[in-house]
């Protein structure tokens, strides 16, 4: 595989290399604050952890970057909550810890996967709001795992969209929204309720995503896609460029489809 220069591999990576650049260069913040922090070690123990690994500094230099993250993270009385275990705190406060954890060593990439899931929506909020300021004066990029159109259309700007472990639709923020591609897509927009939406009933897509292990041969959406045309059964789409920066994997918009 050639590789472009600055670019690392990771696939290619030897244990000991790859441990040097998880929470250094790439750290994650998981979905369930209350059971992601280790509930037998005092916050800033579980803080300081990836400090003694990735950093060279005595116990007071850690103690004084863990209290200057939580003040960063806006956790209130910092200093005590240092000395606190995870079950003293609240969903919002501990995802707050989660995300000073995952940046105290200034990663490049942070994965957040469905982090404000757990909260209830005035702290989810607060807590996507954290992570956008955090992102800009860190310039940390952020990989952001969510089901929720709502957190995407906040606080990403490119977006992948996937459907049984392939991406079907790939674009920035606002093409994904106004000039949908993919059917699946669509149907995740139409299943979005808003305020005034008289509607009785939740739209949903009908059938199921295909069993693991039981792909069909031709596009893994074609049982539920009210567009499916002949193709669709026989042949797998590739995901393609339909406009600029904007890639759908569907035959609907691609030309050796034509016998369809
Ligand atoms: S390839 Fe066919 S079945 Fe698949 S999403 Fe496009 S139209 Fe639907």
């Amino acid at each position: 595989m050639t590789q472009k220069k600055g670019m690392v591999d990771l696939l290619s990576l030897k244990n000991n290399e790859i441990r040097r650049l998880r929470g250094n260069e790439i750290s994650m913040i998981f979905q369930e604050p209350m059971t992601a922090l280790d509930p037998i070690f005092t916050i800033e123990q579980q803080i300081v952890e990836t400090l003694k690994f990735h950093k060279d500094l005595n116990k007071k230099e850690m103690k004084d970057m863990a209290l200057d993250m939580l003040k960063k993270v806006g956790i209130p009385r910092a200093e005590q909550i240092l000395n606190e275990y995870p079950h003293q705190l609240s969903g919002g406060m501990l995802q707050r810890i989660m995300i000073a954890i995952a940046l105290i060593c200034k990663p490049k990439l942070l994965i957040a996967d469905e982090p404000t899931t757990a909260l209830d929506v005035t702290i989810q909020a607060q807590i996507l709001e954290l992570m956008n300021e955090l992102k800009e004066s860190y310039d940390t990029s952020i990989i952001m795992i969510t089901h929720d159109l709502g957190v995407i259309a906040e606080t990403c700007e490119r977006v992948a969209v996937f459907y049984s472990g392939q991406v079907v639709e790939e674009a920035d923020v606002a093409a994904l929204f106004h000039n949908t591609a993919h059917p699946y897509t669509s149907g995740l927009l139409k299943a979005v309720t808003s305020i005034g939406d008289k509607s009785k009933e939740l739209y949903t897509i009908p059938g199921m995503v295909p069993a693991g292990g039981h792909m069909p041969k031709g596009c893994r959406f074609e049982e539920r896609c009210s567009k499916a045309v002949t193709i669709c059964k026989e042949k797998a789409p590739e995901l393609i460029e339909i406009e600029e920066g904007h890639k759908c994997r569907c035959w609907l918009y691609n030309e050796s489809g034509d016998d369809k």
